[in-house]
């Protein structure tokens, strides 16, 4: 059964290609700087082993109809996919879902309508992802497609959590709520969780870390998200590699008051160039950790703040929670960087979370415990797999009853 993954972005078309009798990827690719001369076509094709070749088609993409078509005609010139008849589905990823969309769906003209009416929420992301599913069709009418939504994971948070506190009457006029983000990431690591600690999801709490470019922490409480530190868009809770995460909300209109900076300016500066860039100028972690250790202080503070900052959630999530059975660390920053798992578990033996010096140092798995053996709160290291996790729910959702398809089931 072969499930393809698209994440269309504004210029550019991430996709896999599974094999989910086993659970196989068996090809990835990247086109980037789609309508540019120096537009690229980059994929891996996966063996049996787990071994990948990197290659390069090395063709100008002028759209994103000519991306998938280049997609479309590689995987059957390389048998990936010999005949349409044999994609189960295809599973696209869609940023924002509103209130709207609690659980992947079937796409039809329907959902389109309904995505679209979401753009004001996402104006960079709701749009390309809609490119990629339009094109899609187009080529490829016959297959299923399914939207997965970034935003559906976090739709239990409970109205203490999700309402901010401003006037009433902005949620319903502008829809201005915590819609929470990472959803897809933040499910695909908890059930990790579960099947390492061999429990079931819906009786455990977790504290759920995604530590990539962007960066959010959710609470999981016996399986459902309850809350989560990214709110109406991506720009709120930890700090991020260029995001500034949580801030004064007064901040912006102290600067557009001083006029000096226009709206425009600072939401460009908050969005682009605040986080570990804004404080050191290096939004790579390995860069910032390459620059502390050449005793550069910026780069020392903004080490600093960004362990500080998880640790401020993690205090407050276990507050709300009462009991923890495990933090995940995830994403490319939470699966790699010891230094920082450390730091933000530092001085926590009274909540039972202590870290094992060795165990953290040595990550060889997917999934692996970096606790020190006598403490209650499991500390989890796990590789996220967005694209699996969106493959996984495309095809259950193609697989269940036609009745279930509901986009919104009380
Ligand atoms: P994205 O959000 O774009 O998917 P990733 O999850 O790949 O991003 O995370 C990218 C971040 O992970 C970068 O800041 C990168 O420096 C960091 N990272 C990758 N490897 C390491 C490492 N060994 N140590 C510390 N940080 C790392």
């Amino acid at each position: 059964m072969k499930t393809l993954v698209l994440n269309s972005g504004s210029s550019s078309i991430k996709y896999s290609l599974f094999d989910l009798n086993g659970h196989n990827l068996l090809v990835s690719g990247l086109i980037e700087k789609i309508g540019e001369e120096s537009s690229r076509h980059r994929f891996r094709l996966h063996n049996d082993a787990g071994n990948s070749d990197n290659n390069d088609a090395g063709i100008t993409i002028a759209d994103h109809r000519q991306g998938l078509q280049a997609i479309f005609t590689l995987l059957s010139e390389r048998q990936a996919i010999a005949r349409a008849e044999e994609l189960f589905c295809i599973g696209h990823r869609v940023v924002h879902g509103g209130e709207h969309f609690r659980q992947p769906v079937i796409i039809d003209a329907e959902v389109i309508a309904q995505i679209r009416e979401m753009i004001p929420l996402a104006p960079l992301h709701n749009p390309a992802n809609l490119l990629g599913i339009e094109q899609t069709i187009e080529q490829l009418p016959q297959v299923p497609q399914v939207a997965v939504f970034d935003t559906a994971f976090h739709q239990t948070l409970p109205p203490h959590a999700f309402h901010y506190a401003v006037p009433a009457d902005w949620h319903k006029h502008y829809r201005v709520r915590r819609y929470g983000f990472h959803g897809t990431s933040h499910h695909y690591v908890a059930k990790q969780a579960a099947a390492y600690l061999g429990r079931e999801l819906n009786k455990l709490n977790l504290i759920t870390l995604h530590l990539g470019n962007g960066a959010s922490a959710t609470a999981i409480e016996q399986g459902r998200s309850i809350d989560t530190s990214m709110g109406l868009t991506p720009l709120e809770g930890l700090m991020m590699g260029t995001r500034c995460g949580d801030i004064d909300p007064a901040l912006p209109f102290y600067l557009q008051r001083s006029g000096q900076l226009s709206a425009v300016e600072i939401e460009t500066a908050l969005n682009k160039h605040s986080g570990l860039k804004g404080v050191c100028g290096e939004n790579d972690m390995r860069s910032v950790h390459r620059k502390a250790e050449n005793g550069e202080q910026a780069a020392q503070l903004a080490l600093q703040m960004y362990a500080y900052r998880i640790k401020k959630y993690l205090g407050a999530y276990y507050a709300v929670l009462g009991h923890v059975d495990a933090i995940v660390f995830t994403g490319g920053i939470g699966e790699n960087d010891a230094w920082l798992r450390e730091q933000c578990c530092a001085n926590l033996s009274a909540l039972g979370i202590d870290i094992d010096t060795d165990k953290n140092a040595h990550i060889d798995n997917d999934c692996a415990a970096i606790n020190a053996g006598d403490q209650p709160v499991a500390v989890l290291v796990i590789k996220t797999d967005e694209e699996l996790e969106i493959a996984l729910q495309a095809v259950e959702c193609v697989s269940q009853p036609t009745e279930s398809h509901d986009h919104n089931p009380a």
